[in-house]
């Protein structure tokens, strides 16, 4: 995305030192929630454990992405 903000050329990019974006799985026929982590894999084994714990099969991921600003031209803000 980019905006012009006082005279100055924005961008908001992905932090490249905060990759990959954190993520967490929420069960949701309950309040249960995984651990937060980076890796896909751990968040996708708890779901599968917590459904052959409770037999519950709906869950919604949720993932964070830490971004930056950067100038690209001009301005003096
Ligand atoms: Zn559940």
């Amino acid at each position: 995305m980019t905006t012009i903000l006082r005279h100055a050329l924005w961008r908001v990019l992905p932090d490249p030192a905060r990759r990959p974006p954190a993520r967490y799985v929420q069960c949701r026929e309950c309040e249960e929630k995984s651990p937060v982590t980076p890796v896909q894999a751990e968040s996708d084994l708890w779901a599968m454990t917590h459904s052959g714990r409770t037999q519950h099969t709906l869950y919604r991921e949720f993932a964070a992405t830490d971004l930056i600003t950067k100038r690209v031209r001009g301005g003096s803000s």
